[in-house]
């Protein structure tokens, strides 16, 4: 096998995809051959930064671990109820409060008036939307600690 051969072989080798008897020659070769030795360092630097780069992606395991604390999820919990009752709260409140006095000015115009309209109604259902999800997941969340 020439060194080429040998360096075609080292990502197999890191993925732990060889048989043992090319683990065996590769290994050999790595001892005897400086090039292939060095070449194969750089290989495991990138591969190591590709792993990382991996690791982050699944976000969900990396929720599940940094939040899979008890105290993390009651406080996240609290957390989003007290948000969203107060945010419920204001956004009623607010929006009777807008809707009101946008509805009795005449000089605001018929098109701002539906705009300004539109635009909370938006808002509220983006909110609700959120809202449910998060909830969702949170029963989601319990249940998992059911199951275990
Ligand atoms: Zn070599």
């Amino acid at each position: 096998m020439t060194c080429q051969n040998y360096q075609d072989l080292m990502m197999g080798y890191l993925d732990d995809e060889l048989s043992s008897e090319q683990r065996r020659t590769f290994e050999e070769h790595l001892e005897s051959c400086e090039g292939c030795r060095s070449e194969f360092e750089q290989f495991k630097k990138l591969k190591r930064i590709t792993d990382s780069v991996q690791l982050a992606e699944p976000e969900d395991e990396m929720w599940q671990k940094y939040w899979g604390g008890v105290y993390n999820r009651f406080e996240r919990g609290i957390g989003w109820i007290l948000m969203s009752v107060a945010g419920i709260a204001l956004l009623i409140y607010g929006g009777f409060k807008a809707v009101e006095a946008i509805v009795k000015d005449p000089t605001v115009g018929l098109m701002l008036k539906i705009g300004i309209l539109a635009f909370i109604g938006g808002v509220a259902i983006l909110f609700v939307s959120i809202l449910r999800e998060r909830l969702y997941f949170w029963k989601r969340d319990r249940y998992k600690d059911v199951q275990k």
